[in-house]
């Protein structure tokens, strides 16, 4: 993609390593089983129409994202896989949806009556039903609730139960004891739904850590997998990185460059609040990212690389620009690393997840759309 951006900040999105994450789980799965790349919150902030068609091209037949505008977009960029919207949606954009081939999840009865009212259109209304098997957001949590659902989809031909699906809260942790109860009871609750007469085409119910941990045996995954973190070469908990079935690789990083380089005094102040005081003379950077980029201010004291060296952040990042300490001199416009590589040294989203107190996840889909993505 040609991009052109005049700020000295921007992140590298590795395509190819979206092919490698793609391609290497697809392998591993059997083939009778569909990958569904998660594309959602602009592909986890990595951009969500390249890696769309980067998963799509690896292997990937699937699409799913969380919001209808998020499909919507796709749709209008000019992807024509399927896309599942994972959230529910207002009832009245189901016209909208059945016209530009949209999926979308039900989890209600009432849902369906709605939009059996408001729709006017003949085009199919394509649905996963979700189940609510003990993650407590949204899904059928029943056999009254799923009867009822799918009694109120059997009273009008224009809507289709096209799949189910689950999703699991625990799948990335050691302890299995509640993954196995939330496995059991989807098992049931695709049995209910054949007991009701319908053989959906699409069962899911596999996340990343799910996928990566039971690509083929023990657990059967259905036939199509949801597949996030991973794709984007992060693990989906730190408790799973000693055991990934191959290397995932990382897709983003993220770089800036010196702005302004000074020599301080002893005892000299550095930013807001005056929390860091220089203890002798100083080289200190200032770098053009800051907490309105994503770059928080809880990461004062992290590191960055320059020149394959770790840089501590000295004094409160602020809301553009945060400083760092230099080893000694280095010219404006040198290449700052805040994730990745640089110099054979490395800084992770994980790391900066620990230090944040948070997921990998939330590094990436925080790192804000003022730094422009640049595609490789
Ligand atoms: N399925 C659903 C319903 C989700 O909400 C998510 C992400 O949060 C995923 C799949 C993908 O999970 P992961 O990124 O852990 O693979």
């Amino acid at each position: 993609e040609a991009t052109s951006f005049y700020r000295e900040t921007w992140a590298d999105i590795d395509l190819d390593a979206v092919t490698s994450n793609v391609r290497n789980m697809k392998e591993r799965i059997p083939e009778d089983v569909a990958l569904m790349a998660v594309v959602k919150a602009n592909g986890y902030g990595h951009g969500a129409l390249q890696v769309a068609r980067t998963a799509l091209e690896s292997g990937a037949e699937w699409l799913a994202v969380a919001l209808f505008d998020e499909a919507l977009a796709l749709r209008k960029q000019g992807i024509e896989a399927p896309i599942l919207v994972l959230s529910p949606i207002p009832p009245q954009h189901a016209g909208l949806a059945a016209k530009e081939h949209i999926t979308l999840t039900v989890s209600d009865q009432e849902w369906v009556r709605q939009a059996r009212n408001v729709y006017k259109e003949e085009e199919p209304v394509f649905l996963h039903v979700s189940c609510d098997t003990g993650m407590g957001r949204i899904g059928v949590r029943n056999k009254e609730e799923t009867a009822a659902l799918v009694r109120e989809v059997g009273l009008d031909q224009r809507f289709v139960i096209e799949g189910m699906f689950t999703h699991f809260a625990t799948a990335d942790q050691e302890d299995e004891a509640y993954f196995n109860e939330q496995y059991t009871r989807f098992e049931m609750m695709v049995d209910w739904i054949h007991e009701l007469g319908l053989n959906p085409a699409v069962i899911h119910c596999g996340n990343s850590a799910t996928t990566l941990k039971y690509p083929a045996e023990k657990r059967h995954l259905f036939n199509m997998v949801r597949y996030g973190i991973a794709m984007y070469g992060l693990s989906p908990s730190p408790d799973m990185t000693r055991q990934l079935p191959f290397p995932l690789k990382r897709v983003l990083s993220l770089h800036s460059r010196l702005t302004y380089v000074k020599k301080v005094e002893a005892g000299s102040f550095v930013g807001y609040g005056a929390t860091y005081q220089a203890t002798e003379d100083e080289w200190i950077g200032t770098v053009p990212v800051g907490y309105a980029d994503g770059w928080l201010r809880g990461l004062t004291g992290t590191d960055v690389l320059i020149d394959g060296q770790r840089c501590p952040i000295v004094g409160r990042i602020c809301m553009d620009q945060f400083m760092c300490r230099l080893p000694h001199a280095y010219p404006e416009g040198t290449q700052v690393t805040l994730i990745g590589e640089n110099g054979g040294k490395e800084i992770t989203a994980d790391a900066r997840a620990r230090q944040l107190q948070t997921i990998n996840y939330e590094i990436t889909c925080t790192v804000h759309p003022r730094i422009p993505r640049v595609y490789w």
